[in-house]
């Protein structure tokens, strides 16, 4: 018998259209695993069952007559909680947007929708986006489902949960500084953070409006990019939408890196990273080296500048979007308050956890009279020179290889206790936000304590071609099993 839960996403639109398996049947068998597993690892805040099974029979019936024809119609997805759901819960896992049902959907989701594919629910994550470990969430944490006792990552933790532990076959999440590539490889998924601009931000809910892209998440590379193809979109509802030429990034899947030129920076590869992580990585840079490309390795230069520069920018832009969130547009409001004033305050005070405040504090310092100029406008320009660094490197060299993170999912309960390390975790990703580059994760192994290790795969703004190239070719190696499925109860 055919274990749906396990196939990739592409192999259940081929099976639908084969009638092999209807879409019903597909659907039921994510909501129960759901049923089985979330209780373990929690990667959802909103399963929407009845929804997605009178969906299932709305697009078979489309499907069977000819009306819709995707690779990926029929096929499941979970959608991370800040993307916004016409009529469905939409939280940020934030107590602050309680009960908060948008009566629009996000430019991405009338994309999949138009794909023929059927949102099963809403997933976990850091609040707002907040966080690298999907410890911030309102809705408590998110496990890794390799390991129980360990994170997954964040702030997609969800999304890349849902995937690798067969509750869904894809999923979307939001990269602002490495929000999908960093779970991503901590779940051994494969995960992609398009070129600014090539997917519709309309109807994200905004962290840094000049960092933040959604991305596709999947069990392989081959999912991942036709879930990129659906999502990428010109749209005049976002003022940085780009228009670009084709929006068909399948026909790169093609394993071929002879002559490419791959850039290995020096000091991305420090001693205070895991061994275990460096040497995968590594492996893998000598496999696409066996297919014929030409390594390099160099100095990037700037890189313990991207910390500070990202959480100055990122923080100004987020305390600046969630002032939005005062008690009268959205969700929840506080219970007793005096007057105007005392209700704003109250319903932040309450509504917000300790990391989204700490951001809103950073932000509105950042951005204060006196400080700005010493901040904001020194991170400003700290970017730009780090723009100036990668686009050096991008005239010598096709793609960038770098880690995802320095580490294997720590454990459970120990990042927030030092918000700073956490902070510098982040190096490898916030870069590429910063700069609006293309990246993705790709799994490489497993630590000996069988937690997943990802490798980052960079390009130059719009060459998302040669950074699925390499993925791809580096994948057709064959060697890494691509999910874990829990089986109920058992983990
Ligand atoms: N960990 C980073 C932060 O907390 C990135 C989060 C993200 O990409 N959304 O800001």
């Amino acid at each position: 018998m055919i274990n749906i839960n396990e196939l990739t996403a592409l192999e259940i639109g081929e099976k639908i259209k084969n009638k092999e398996i209807t879409v019903l049947e597909t659907v039921d068998a994510f909501i129960s695993q759901i049923e089985k597993v979330d209780k373990d690892v929690n990667s959802f805040i909103t399963v929407d069952k009845e929804e997605a099974r009178k969906k299932a029979l709305l697009i078979q019936e489309k499907i069977d007559s000819g009306e819709i024809s995707g690779p990926l119609a029929g096929v499941p997805i979970a959608i991370k909680d800040n993307i916004s759901t016409k009529g469905l819960l939409t939280t940020c896992a934030s107590k602050i947007l309680d009960g908060y049902i948008p009566t629009f959907s996000a430019t991405v989701i009338d994309n999949i929708e138009k794909a023929g594919m059927i949102t099963l629910g809403k997933t976990n994550m850091d609040e707002f986006a907040m966080g690298s470990t999907t410890e911030t969430s309102h809705y408590g944490e998110t496990k890794n489902p390799w390991n129980l006792n360990h994170v997954p990552g964040g702030s997609s933790g969800g999304s890349c949960t849902s995937v690798a532990s067969g509750e869904a076959p894809v999923s979307l999440g939001s990269d602002t500084g490495g929000s999908i590539r960093q779970p991503s490889s901590f779940c051994g998924v494969t995960g992609i953070k398009p070129t600014y601009g090539t997917v519709s931000r309309y109807g994200l809910i905004a962290y840094g409006s000049s960092l933040d892209q959604i991305g596709p998440i999947g069990k392989d590379v081959k999912d991942a990019v036709s879930l990129l193809s659906v999502i990428s979109s010109y749209d005049e509802k976002d003022s940085t939408s780009v228009k670009r030429d084709d929006y068909d990034f399948t026909k790169y899947l093609v394993d071929d890196v002879k002559g490419m030129k791959i850039g290995v920076p020096r000091d991305y590869f420090t001693d205070d990273m895991d061994t275990e992580v460096k040497e995968k990585i590594y492996s893998a840079i000598k496999a696409l080296e066996e297919k014929g490309a030409i390594v390099e390795e160099f100095n990037l230069s700037l890189v313990p500048f991207a910390i500070p520069a990202y959480y100055v920018i990122a923080s100004a832009e987020a305390s600046s979007n969630l002032e939005r969130f005062d008690g009268v547009k959205y969700g929840f409001r506080a219970e007793d308050y005096d007057d105007l004033h005392s209700m704003y305050k109250k319903t932040r005070s309450e509504g917000f956890g300790s990391e989204v405040k700490r951001r809103i504090m950073l932000g509105s310092f950042v951005l204060s009279s006196g400080y700005y100029d010493a901040y904001y406008l020194k991170a400003l320009k700290v970017k730009a020179l780090i723009k100036e660094a990668f686009d050096k490197a991008f005239a010598k060299y096709d793609v960038i290889i770098a880690p995802a993170a320095p580490t294997v999912a720590p454990k459970l309960g120990e990042s927030l206790k030092d918000p700073m390390k956490m902070y510098l975790s982040d190096i490898y990703t916030i870069s590429v936000n910063l700069c609006g580059l293309p990246g993705m994760s790709v799994p490489v192994g497993k630590s000996e304590g069988g937690l997943p290790i990802g490798m980052q795969i960079i390009a130059n703004r719009w060459d998302e071609a040669n950074m699925i190239k390499t993925a791809f070719a580096y994948e057709s190696t064959g060697e890494y099993e691509k999910c874990q499925m829990l089986k109920g109860g058992e983990a």
